[in-house]
């Protein structure tokens, strides 16, 4: 009898951070994952090292931010920009935050910490999961054959410590190989260069000892001698990234390199009139590098690739890494809504459309940056140095938005509303209540806006956005109104949409549990009925004016996710209520009139649609039509995925017990 071939929901290949995140979010959820990498330990030192404000967001909402920092990270706010001056010396021109405040980020900065300590803090999470990373093992065949339907593809995996080559089935592949992959490369799938020109980088990460004024800053700095950036780092280190070649030199060799010395010795007259020793060099790395971009991240939604196989650029603005979380997390959310049976498997192929157009804008940056930067390098003096040293500092301060993350807008799809493109039949009267993206903070596709506001049940200034967490469900955060009051009986817009969404047959209650009667989810805040949809009321109200008991049915199941709009704003100083106008919902940010909607958020904290509330069901009708774009029809019966053979693991109920959980309790 021929052995049974183990199966899994998930095969990884490669655990840097792209392969880690998917693992971290799809173990959470329940599912089985098989993880492997090559190498024989988890990354030492080096690498990757910057965290971006939009990814610590991220990584906060994941529960992860708190394990990072504890790792002491360096903290960049400002960049300093040093230029020649007469004599061979450098002169700091100017300075500008890393993360200025017309961005409303809720974490202004970037965190340095070197990569290994972020894989880490990764691994010990799986590890919580049961699922362990097997090393040194690679991939070395793979098919999607179909020869068993519930798990279609096949997979060949080698432990390189034994040679012992294995086979099993998954329902995905996910590739988070890095630049080399052998996936893509048997998928044929090509890597386009944005531009031919490419570079060899020398990093070194090391503790010096120098009377450089800006060395617990980001610096990048020209002078005479050529050019080098400047990261400040973790346990005093720093880290300083060299350009040693450019396809542009009329003698490139994209073999070049440099030693470890001359590395040092190049830095030492950069950094003149300064000091510049070395008490310790923790690594030292040359990297040749391409601005690549894949032309396809999956060829049939089986097979899917992420990361560094898809995309590759400079390492200088700090987004190798943060690009790939955020990958990660695309992923895996459209994975578990399809495979825990909520959503069609159309939309997984918005994960390409979303993420690689992404890739495509960093690719644009990227270029531009890398160019300005080899032609100050050049060490060049006068003019025309001067007009490129500035060019390079305006497009640094043109493009803050979009390299700590928050520029990230997808483009109209099924998730991301777009008036002119979505919803074509809904009634104009219904299509009215959904906020215009023109007029409001509230643009489908960014960044839901932070806000601070008072949790009722225990009287804590808490971060609205982040209250509930990377769950895998929508959340439908909803915003009261001032004209609902939060006394007995008089919100009847709240009532309203209590009793719509409760509704049998509304998309809320089509995916509620089953035996939701016998279910105790008194200390679950954020799937009290259905492991799909969280919601969180906000309300214009002191807090002490709030009765939880008083409110309509839907949120008192919800008793912890509620609260009161009766925190101050300084980016909304004239409104009374500060968490309602930071989302438009006060016209001009002035006043008490506040309008009342429910602002629907995707897992990943994209904004999906905002619809006004009504007293009648036209809120929920419009809410309606847009889950139906993508929701299974009829009703769910926790098993009419394709994972019928689902595999129950232990899952943590505070981020949301997810499919299996879900079916635990069926
Ligand atoms: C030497 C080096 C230096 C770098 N330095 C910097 C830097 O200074 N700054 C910066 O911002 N970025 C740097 N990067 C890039 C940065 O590490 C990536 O952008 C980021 O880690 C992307 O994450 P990823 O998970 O996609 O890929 P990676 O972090 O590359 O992880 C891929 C993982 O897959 C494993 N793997 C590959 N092929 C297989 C296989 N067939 N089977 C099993 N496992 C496999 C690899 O060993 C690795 O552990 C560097 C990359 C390298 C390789």
């Amino acid at each position: 009898m021929a052995p049974r071939i183990e199966t899994y929901d998930v095969v990884v290949i490669g655990a840097g951070p792209v392969g880690l995140l998917v693992s971290v979010c799809l173990s959470r959820w329940g599912y089985k994952i098989k993880h492997i990498d090559n190498r024989p330990v988890p990354t030492a030192t080096g690498r990757a090292d910057g965290i971006q404000p939009r990814t610590l967001e991220l990584l906060q909402n994941l529960g992860l931010k708190r394990k990072i920092m504890a790792y002491d990270p360096a903290r960049v706010h400002e960049v300093a920009f040093w230029d020649p001056a007469p004599g061979g010396k450098i002169v700091r021109t100017g300075t500008y935050p890393s993360c200025p405040s017309f961005i409303d980020a809720r974490y202004p900065f970037t965190a340095l910490l070197h990569q290994g300590l972020i894989e880490r803090v990764m691994i010990d999470d799986l590890a919580k999961t049961d699922t362990h990373i097997e090393r040194p093992a690679t991939i070395t065949r793979f098919e999607t054959n179909n020869a068993d339907p519930n798990y279609p593809v096949e997979v060949d995996l080698k432990n390189l410590d034994s040679n012992v080559t294995t086979t099993y089935r998954a329902k995905y592949l996910f590739s988070g190989e890095g630049a080399r992959s052998f996936v893509r490369e048997q998928l044929k799938v090509q890597i386009r260069h944005k531009d031919p020109i490419s570079y060899v980088w020398g990093v070194m990460d090391g503790v010096l000892r120098t009377n450089f004024p800006d060395i617990k800053m980001k610096c990048t700095i020209h002078s005479e001698h050529g050019s080098i950036m400047v990261i400040p780092r973790e346990n005093n280190m720093v880290r300083l990234y060299i350009q040693i070649a450019s396809s542009t030199d009329p003698d490139f060799n994209p073999r070049k390199t440099a030693t470890v010395e001359e590395v040092q010795h190049a830095a030492q007259k950069i950094f003149q009139p300064y000091t510049c020793d070395w008490d310790k060099v923790e690594w030292y790395s040359v990297y040749p590098i391409g601005q690549g971009l894949a032309d396809k991240y999956t060829l049939d939604h089986r097979v899917f690739m992420g990361g560094d196989v898809c995309h590759t650029h400079s390492p200088k603005a700090g987004q190798g890494m943060n690009t790939a979380f955020h990958d990660a997390v695309n992923f895996a959310w459209k994975i578990h809504h399809v495979e825990s049976g909520l959503a069609s498997r159309s939309i997984l192929e918005t994960y390409e459309s979303e993420r690689r157009a992404v890739a495509e804008m960093l690719l644009d940056f990227d270029n531009k940056y890398a160019a300005l930067f080899s032609k100050t390098q050049s060490g060049a003096t006068g003019e025309e140095a001067e007009k490129a040293n500035q060019a390079f500092v305006d497009l640094f301060k043109a493009n803050c938005e979009f390299t700590s993350g928050f520029g990230v807008a997808y483009a109209p799809n099924i998730f991301n509303y777009s008036p002119e493109q979505s919803l074509p039949s809904l009634p104009s009267a219904i299509k009215s209540l959904i906020i215009s993206q023109d007029k409001h903070k509230l643009r489908p596709g960014r960044v839901m806006p932070n806000s601070n506001v008072t949790r009722v049940v225990d009287a804590n200034t808490v971060h609205l956005e982040n209250e509930i967490p990377f769950n895998g469900s929508f959340r439908l955060f909803v915003y009261g109104g001032s004209s609902s009051s939060p006394r007995h009986g008089q919100h009847p817009l709240l009532s309203s949409l209590s009793d719509n969404l409760l509704k049998a047959g509304s998309f809320y209650s089509r995916y509620m549990h089953k035996n939701q009667q016998h279910l105790d989810t008194h200390h679950d805040s954020n799937n009290p009925h259905s492991p799909f949809f969280s919601v969180a009321l906000t309300i214009c109200a002191k807090r002490p004016e709030i009765e939880i008991e008083e409110l309509p049915e839907l949120f008192q199941a919800y008793r912890d996710r509620v609260y009161a709009d009766d925190l101050s704003s300084p980016l909304v100083p004239n409104a009374k209520y500060a968490s309602h106008a930071k989302v438009g919902l006060i016209p001009e940010d002035k006043g008490e009139d506040a309008e009342g909607a429910v602002v629907v958020v995707r897992p990943d904290g994209h904004l999906a649609i905002a619809v006004k509330l009504t007293e009648g069901p036209e809120t929920v009708q419009a809410l309606e039509a847009y889950f139906s774009q993508f929701l299974k029809h009829g009703d769910w019966d926790g098993k009419s995925g394709s994972s019928r053979d689902f595999h129950s693991k232990q899952t943590d109920t505070r981020l949301g017990g997810g499919a299996a959980y879900v079916r635990s309790l069926l």
